[in-house]
């Protein structure tokens, strides 16, 4: 089976990455792999990757938008 990403089998984990501006939390066991994200800011989601989330290339503007387009809940952002 094909690796999506870090973790998406267990189904209580949560897991937060941060710029120091913002968190993304990403709950892997809502994730339906639409890959909205990974089409969207492939810089920041890039699920063949570990960590498949790195959000230094991106501006907190940037990531906000995007985590707000997904489609499950499954990333949401928090102030930092
Ligand atoms: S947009 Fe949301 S549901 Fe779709 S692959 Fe990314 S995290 Fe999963």
């Amino acid at each position: 089976m094909e690796v999506w990403h870090d973790g998406h089998r267990q189904a209580n984990l949560v897991k937060r990455y941060s710029n120091g501006k913002v968190s993304v939390v990403w709950q892997p066991s809502l994730c339906i792999h639409s890959a909205v994200c990974v089409g969207g800011l492939s810089k920041v989601f890039h699920p063949k990757e570990l960590p498949w989330i790195t959000l230094e290339p991106a501006t907190t503007d940037e990531i906000v938008r995007q985590v707000n387009q997904c489609p499950s809940g499954a990333l949401t952002w928090e102030k930092v």
